[in-house]
């Protein structure tokens, strides 16, 4: 069949793969081009990881719960579909955050960013760290920074740096947090580059977090200023953390509706099942060289099959390997993935019997928890809940323990009504429970990733031209990273056929 318009086929409805449609609609159009785009969503639902549940007057987040405000793509996204208003940020009164430390909750210990000194006094007076732990720790002022470039992982890098007792009682619940991983697995350049940039340029981490500390009212004013421009000057929250007051779902379905509006075709319950390359782009007939002949051939699980011109992958790292394993090496993508579950209680504020003054806590693995970490989400996000009701979030499920995500309902509620129970001194009955197992949802970059990935990406692009991938498993999990990488995606992808 001659088609007039090049088709790109999006494989994947999360945020990476609808935000790329979108780009891909907007940019052809500000060229003056014409492109049919087909989004090809596997579940019976758009968002992917991003999943609202709105319920009784509660706003609940299965998935991620906001994104960081200072990475600028979401909030440029935002703006282009006209939803700043609708952006709220966390609760000024909210700011203190617990710590897990045998067996009950302290105040977060001062003096540290990211699980690194950068106030040497308050670091000093904090009772979670033991003083040989803090003299070995402050000890890093003195070490060499090392001498070659290579890779590592997070943890040999802060126990080299900081030494163990660092790592297990500070930095483990902080950043392992994050990624739901273990930091002796997880590779310093993906997840924490600017730690290796600070030994780098200071010759010790704790130098860079107090110089970064130094400068940060006059970092501040510029990110502000970014901020800013990013939304053309519209007054929104100044918070670290944004999301929207009807919950993150509510730029899926702006999405949604904003290709739909724009002719885009989005098919739900459609697997994407193989790849396979029909012919030579740009050569043949006179007709393909006006209007090429698709170049791919998908088939669908139901056996049905799509031609496209080009394709983007944006699912996750071992789906986007399974599809392009016949063409390309993939063990870039093979990386491992975290399985973790939330549970959600709802509580009416009579008979709830905890002020949460704060946050909520993080909980380091060596306390021996089935949960991680909670959000006292009523308290941290004031449009989660009604008046007169209390919201809490619970994390389940580690890189080096998963089991608790296969408890049963009842079993996973049990444990985790133990743990609030004995850390908060929590009894009051939920009015309702929520729980989300989200498996396989956390990818864990490992050392040397970074490179791996643009190796894949550079034989992907010699091996099967325009066939593009993106998304979590590539250069960041944050929304706003899957954000700009959609768009770049796009970018390129309308670069190369230019
Ligand atoms: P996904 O959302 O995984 O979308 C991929 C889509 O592809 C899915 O819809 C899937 O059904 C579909 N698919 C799979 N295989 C096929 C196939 N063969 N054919 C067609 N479709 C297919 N980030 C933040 O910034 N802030 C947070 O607060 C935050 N919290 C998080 C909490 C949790 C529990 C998790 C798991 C992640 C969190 N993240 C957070 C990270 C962020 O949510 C994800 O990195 C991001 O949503 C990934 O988006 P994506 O579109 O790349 O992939």
């Amino acid at each position: 069949m001659r088609r007039d318009v090049r088709r790109v086929a999006i494989l994947g409805g999360g945020i990476t793969g609808l935000s790329a449609a979108f780009y891909l609609k907007r940019l052809a159009k500000e060229r003056g081009r014409e492109i049919d785009v087909v989004v090809l969503e596997k579940s019976g639902r758009l968002g992917g990881k991003v999943n609202t549940l709105r319920k009784n007057g509660f706003v609940i987040e299965r998935g991620p719960d906001s994104f960081l405000g200072r990475k600028l793509p979401m909030l440029r996204l935002a703006r282009e579909l006209g939803l700043l208003d609708e952006l709220t940020g966390t609760n000024p009164q909210a700011t203190k955050t617990y710590l897990a430390m045998d067996g009950r909750l302290q105040p977060m210990p001062k003096g540290l960013n990211l699980g690194i000194p950068n106030d040497l006094g308050a670091f000093a007076r904090n009772s979670v760290v033991s003083p040989r732990g803090k003299l070995r720790a402050l000890d890093e002022l003195r070490l060499p920074p090392k001498e070659d470039d290579a890779d590592e992982t997070v943890g040999g890098f802060l126990e080299r740096r900081l030494g163990r007792e660092m790592v297990e009682r500070v930095a483990e619940p902080l950043l392992a947090g994050i990624h739901a991983g273990n930091l002796y697995r997880l590779g310093l350049k993906a997840t924490f580059p600017q730690f290796a940039e600070m030994e780098r340029k200071h010759g010790s981490v704790i130098r860079g977090m107090i110089e970064a500390r130094k400068t940060a009212p006059a970092a501040g004013a510029k990110a502000a200023e970014a901020r800013s421009a990013a939304v053309g000057g519209a007054k929104i929250p100044p918070t670290a953390f944004l999301t929207f007051r009807n919950g993150l779902s509510t730029l899926i379905e702006a999405l949604e509706e904003k290709l739909r509006e724009e002719g885009a075709e989005i098919r739900l319950g459609a697997e994407v099942a193989a790849i396979a390359r029909t012919e030579e782009r740009g050569r043949g007939s006179a007709e393909a060289a006006s209007a090429p002949a698709a170049a791919y051939r998908l088939t669908l699980a139901d056996g049905s099959t799509l031609e496209a011109d080009d394709v983007l992958l944006t699912l996750p790292g071992y789906a986007t390997a399974e599809l392009l394993s016949p063409h390309v090496d993939v063990g870039a993508l093979r990386i491992d993935y975290v399985s973790v579950a939330n549970v959600v209680f709802a509580y009416d504020a009579k008979g709830f019997n905890h002020k949460l003054d704060g946050s909520g806590f993080l909980v380091p693995h060596g306390e021996g928890r089935t949960i991680t970490a909670s959000t006292w989400t009523s308290s941290k996000w004031g449009h989660t809940a009604p008046a007169g009701k209390r919201l809490i979030r619970c994390y389940v499920g580690h890189a080096d323990d998963q089991s608790a995500v296969e408890l049963s309902d009842e079993e996973m509620t049990a444990a985790v009504r133990r743990d609030i129970r004995e850390l908060m001194g929590l009894t009051a009955e939920p009015e309702f429970v929520e729980i989300t197992r989200l498996r396989r949802s956390m990818p864990q970059y490992p050392v040397g990733h970074a490179d791996r990935v643009a190796a894949f990406r550079a034989e992907l692009a010699s091996r099967l031209p325009g066939v593009y991938a993106t998304g979590a498993p590539f250069d960041g999990v944050g929304l706003p990273d899957c954000v700009q990488m959609a768009k770049e995606a796009a970018e390129r992808m309308l670069a190369d056929e230019a």
